[in-house]
This record gives C-alpha cells, structure tokens and sequence, in this order.
C-alpha cells in the first residue's frame, strides 16, 4: 500500500498572525528600534529571528528606550496598557488582529449598556486579558461547559441581569457547541455573540476531519501556543497525534500508512514546508509543497462578491462601506493588489467603488475581510485567456528582473516573460526593462497552476514583418535610405534597411579602388544608400553608395581642366616618369621628360615619393582615365607670371 502524506487544507499563519509579525519586518526595515509587548507571535524560530535582528520583548512599556516603537501584537492588550505605551515616550503600533479588535469593540458596548459579559476563554490568556481590560462591569469566563454550569450554579442574580456572551478567538469550536445548548437553554434572552475566528474553526474542522482518515497527525506549531495546542487536542481524539515545533522534532512513524499534516496560525510556511519536505521524503511522495498550497488555495470560500465604497485608506489596510450590506469591511493591503510594490493609496481613492471578495467573515456585527486582488485576479485571467486565444496585445509594468526573464504585472496577475522572449536578440541585458511599460503576446496561460508566459519577441517579429511589407511596398529604383552595416565580406557590405538587407558592391563603396570594404566602412555604420536594382519577387535589391558629384573624373572636368597649375604629390616612380595624385581617385603621370628643363638619368634623380610639387595637366583622356602632368611647363607659366608682374 502506497504511504501518503496529506497537509491541512488551511494550515499555518493566519491573517492576524501574518499582518503582526509583517508588521515588526516593515518597521526594522524601516530602520526603528522596536519592542513587543510579549512574543509577537508563539513561535520560538520567528521569535529568535526578530531577536537577532535587534527587537526586543518587553512585558511593561516603561522597559522600552524613549523614541522606539512598541509593537501591539495581535493578541491586543488592556486600554490601560495602551495608555501605558502612550505615557512611555515611544510610537505605539497597533498591530491587534482586527477579530480580536471586534470583541474589544462588543465588550466595551456592553459595559456601556451596563450588561454583564459571560466570556468562554482562559482568562490567563493575553487576547483574553486585553478583552476584559474593556469590561467596566462584572464578568465571569469559563472553558468549558463544567465551569459554564459552576456559574450558573453559583450565581443565580444573572437570571435578572442583561448578559451577553462571547469567545476568545482561539476558544475550542465543539466545546463552544457543548455550552451554546445551555446557554440557550438557561439565559433565553442573552446576547450571545459567536466571535471564534474562522481561521481557527476552519482549522479545527479541516484537522478533524484529517484526523478521523489518518493513522497519525503531526501539528506543527509553538508548544506555548493555545491554537497549536487545541488543534492538538482535536486531533488526538481521533488518532495518534504529536506536536512538533520544527523538523528535527519528528517522530519515528513506522508502519503508518496515512499521515495529516496541520499547523498553528502562528506557524510559518517554511516550518511546515519543512516537516513537510522531511515526511514526504520519508514516504517518498512526489507531490510538491507548491501543489499542496495550491490545493489548500482552492478552500478558499471565493463564491461570494460584494461592493464596496472605499471609505478610509491607511497604510496597511483600506476600509469600504459594503453596499447593501450597512457593514464595513476591511481589505488587507496584500489584498489590494497583486503588485507588492503598490501603495493602498496608489490603488484606491476615497469614494471608489469596488469589486471585492469576501475572504472571512466574523458573527453578525463583525468585520468583513475582502480582497480586491483576487476579483481583479479572476477577471485578469479570463483576460489573459482571451488575449492568447485572439493574438491580442496586451500591456503591463515590469515589476521584477529575474535571472532567466522579466515579470510583469497586466490585469492583476504576474506574467512572466523567458529571457529569450523579452527581446530580439538573445542575452541581451534585460535591467533597462525594471519599471517600464511594455507591450506583450500571452504565449501560455495556465490558471490553475498560476501560471502565464507572455513573449515581447513575438510583437517584434509582427512588427518586423509589417516593416517589411512596408519596405516591399514602397521601394522603388533610386530610392535613397540611410541604413546600417550588418556585415561585411570580401566583395561588398550588407547594409540593413530596417528589416531587409541589400548589398553594396565593393565598387559602389568608393570611387578610389579599394581591395576590401573594411578600408572604408565597418559593422555598425550609417551608410547613405540608393537602390540600384530591385527584384520585389526574388525580393532582392542590390545598392549604390557612390553619388556622382563625388566621381573624381567629374571633379577633373569642372575643377582641373587642362591647362590647370596645381599641387600633386608624388605616389610611385617608374622608370619613364613618376605618377603624382591630383585628388584621390586620381593619379597622373609626369614623363620624364617633363620633370626637369634637364636631362635627366632618372625620375629618383630629382623626386622621390610623398614629394609635393606644382604640376601642369597638359592632357586628360577621359576615356581611357589618364592625365598627362608636367613640372617643367608649370616652372615656366610660375617664371612667365613673374616676368609679367615684374
Ligand atoms: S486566529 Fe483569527 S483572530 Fe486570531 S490573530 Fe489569527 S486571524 Fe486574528
């Protein structure tokens, strides 16, 4: 029989939990010098870690240093300690999970209205403490139907009293079950408010169920914490059941075929992945932490939507006025919106009207926490579906840039784009991307694994081919463009156009003659072109780059017709004369003859080469590309202008 490990649909840090102790991580990022009243949270692993980064816990507020902040955890505390905190010289942070703020809420009603509060709960527990700190009345708590009936044994005057009831939080849902049948059946007029937080009924229901089909149950979880220990409690009715704090505590199970996993609320997920890990590595198992999540995810309860007038905005939540509903609900700032880097008040104004889902809901008169992100998150994906099936573009705002890509954020959902889909060319840099607006392909949508790849590559491409049908379109002989060389061989350059190359041939890149087009152009430049030719169905187009008021034979024409006296310099000897450079591209020979007024041996008798000297263009054949230049005749116009001036 194949051995399996099964984790609790909802296990490990609950919304209250997880608010407080991101609260402490915010504040030392913020670099402030913090303090707890008590653990913030009963987990030694989180504890130790807070500890090492400088936070301490205190138990009275006077033990803080003046200007640091004190945290509230999630327990809450007495108003007389928090008017404590406020005589201190310290920032209060409030960070009581808003259930527990409820109950302060009721009680302090209550005590208003003059009623007397029957509590079920451990009165040494902190969340209860703070709670009765509220109640300027009599109380009574108790944990347990037994102690329920004490009271009513011993205290018959609440017949005639106006009474209410409520729970901590935490409070064992099945023996609150036991006392609300006699509670109801005693005080037939009480108020009676069921203020157990969902998160642990959730997680008591779910770890009983585990239990009854498991042959043991591991809990996960602080040993100090009531949740972990009732959660414990709950389950070792139905089988065998250990509670461990972390991995190393696991217990040899041999012969188990079925073991569930659970976790406190005050557990964090990479505890529980851990024991997790360490099980399913002995039991072999194949499904991944990831996919367990997953499956928890689905418990989720997001049937109901509701809207919301956003009536209040703070840093860590947004509150809304439910519409229809005459009750206020909270949206948690990691419920807001899918971008951990967006601030409540960049999302949201005063006044907006909003979509929502209803994540946990209290007793009648309680809190409603909804998400934002997660009805954007179901219209996001019907979206991306959409987009993908019709080949629509779609935007969004880079938000990270990871090793192999980029993420992006487009209609709530995290989409992620391969390296090698983000640009043109593969390996590119891809840090310019980080906060940019971008325009995308959906490639791959995978909504229940979470999953969305987009491609910028793939609006390249279209975009590319439109350029190219336009270039197609429009070219024509004579066309002129600037390109940019893409790459060179022995007998041209390839110059791209904007998506279609054409090449140069190495005649057309200068009117000098030139053995390779390295001596003239390299990759990269901007080369001024034309087309010489075009074949639009072999879609092939060859260039020009010479223009003809730079032929140097043209230049002789207008410039040195013959007769003309100008500067040469000498570029090679022959034995019948030596060549002298008029302009480049132009190269004429002085006959020996017409060095000197003398005879001469040779032309290296007189000249040598890089010599400047003035020369007459006595003849040029514009046919055969030859110019005939003489020293001597321009000796003899330089003496007759003398002569002349004299
Ligand atoms: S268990 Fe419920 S009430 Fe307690 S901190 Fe968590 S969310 Fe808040």
């Amino acid at each position: 029989m194949k051995s399996e490990v099964i984790l609790a649909k909802s296990a490990g840090f609950c919304f209250g939990v997880n608010r407080a102790v991101e609260t402490v991580y915010d504040l030392i990022s913020a670099n402030k010098k913090v303090y707890t009243l008590g653990p913030i949270v009963h987990n030694p692993q989180i504890v130790e870690d807070l500890e090492s980064k400088g936070v301490k816990i205190i138990e009275d507020p006077k033990d803080a240093e003046e200007g640091s902040v004190i945290v509230i955890r999630a327990h809450g505390v007495t108003p007389d300690i928090k008017e404590a905190i406020s005589e201190s010289g310290c920032d209060c942070c409030d960070a009581t999970c808003p259930f527990v703020q409820n109950i302060h809420k009721l009680v302090k009603k209550g005590s208003e209205e003059n009623k007397v509060l029957l509590m079920a709960g451990d009165k040494e527990h902190p969340e209860v403490k703070g709670i009765l700190g509220e109640a300027k009345n009599e109380y009574f708590t108790f944990q347990n139907e037994k102690e329920l009936l004490e009271i009513i044994e011993n205290h018959p005057e609440l017949y005639e009293k106006d009474i209410f009831f409520c729970a901590q939080t935490t409070f064992n849902v099945a023996e609150w079950k036991n006392c609300l049948k006699t509670i109801k059946k005693v005080y037939t007029n009480a108020s009676i408010f069921d203020t157990i937080c969902n998160a642990t009924a959730k997680r008591q229901a779910e770890a009983e169920e585990l239990a009854k089909v498991c042959d043991a149950m591991i809990v996960v979880g602080g040993k100090n914490s009531s949740n972990t220990q009732k959660l414990r409690d709950v389950c070792q009715k139905h089988t065998e059941t250990y509670l461990v704090e972390t991995a190393a505590e696991l217990p040899k199970l041999k012969g188990k075929n079925k073991i569930g996993i659970t976790a406190g609320a005050s557990t964090p997920a990479g505890i529980i992945k851990e024991v997790l890990v360490t099980m399913t590595e002995i039991f072999e198992k194949e499904m991944s932490f990831e996919e367990m999540l997953e499956e928890s995810l689905k418990s989720l309860n997001t049937d109901e939507k509701v809207r919301g007038i956003v009536s209040r905005i703070t840093a860590t939540e947004v509150y809304v006025e439910v519409v229809g509903r005459k009750q206020t609900g909270y949206i948690p700032a990691d419920e807001i919106s899918a971008d951990p880097s967006a601030k409540p008040e960049d999302v949201v104004k005063l006044g907006d009207e909003l979509e929502l889902l209803i994540m946990k809901t209290n007793d009648q008169e309680g809190t409603i926490m909804l998400s934002k992100k997660r009805v954007d998150a179901g219209k996001g994906w019907d979206i991306l579906a959409k987009a993908k099936e019709n080949d629509e573009t779609l935007t969004g705002k880079v938000t990270e840039v990871v090793k192999s890509g980029i993420v992006v954020m487009s209609n709530g959902i995290r989409v992620f784009i391969p390296g090698s889909h983000a640009t043109s060319n593969r390996g590119e840099n891809l840090d310019g991307f980080k906060g940019k607006e971008i325009s995308f392909k959906v490639i791959d949508v995978d909504r229940p694994k979470r999953r969305a790849v987009g491609s910028i590559r793939a609006i390249l491409r279209e975009e590319r081919k439109a350029q190219i049908a336009k270039f197609w379109e429009e070219a024509e002989e004579g066309k002129a463009y600037t390109g940019k060389v893409k790459s060179l061989t022995s007998f041209g350059a390839f110059v791209d156009l904007g998506g279609v190359d054409g090449l140069v041939h190495i005649t057309e890149l200068s009117w000098n003659r030139i053995k390779n087009p390295a001596e003239v152009v390299a990759v990269g430049d901007e080369l001024e072109v034309y087309i010489k030719a075009i074949d639009k169905e072999a879609n092939k187009i060859s260039l020009g780059h010479k223009k003809a008021e730079d032929n140097p034979w043209e230049i002789m024409k207008n410039q040195y017709p013959a007769g003309t006296i100008c500067d040469a310099a000498i570029v090679s000897m022959t034995t019948f004369g030596a060549f002298a450079r008029i302009i480049p591209g132009v190269d004429g020979l002085i006959h020996i003859s017409q060095i000197a007024d003398k005879r001469i041996e040779k032309p290296q008798d007189v000249l040598k080469v890089g010599d400047k000297v003035q020369v007459k263009v006595i003849d040029i054949d514009f046919e055969k590309k030859r110019v005939s230049l003489s020293i001597k005749e321009a000796a003899k116009a330089e003496e007759a202008t003398e002569e002349a001036a004299e």
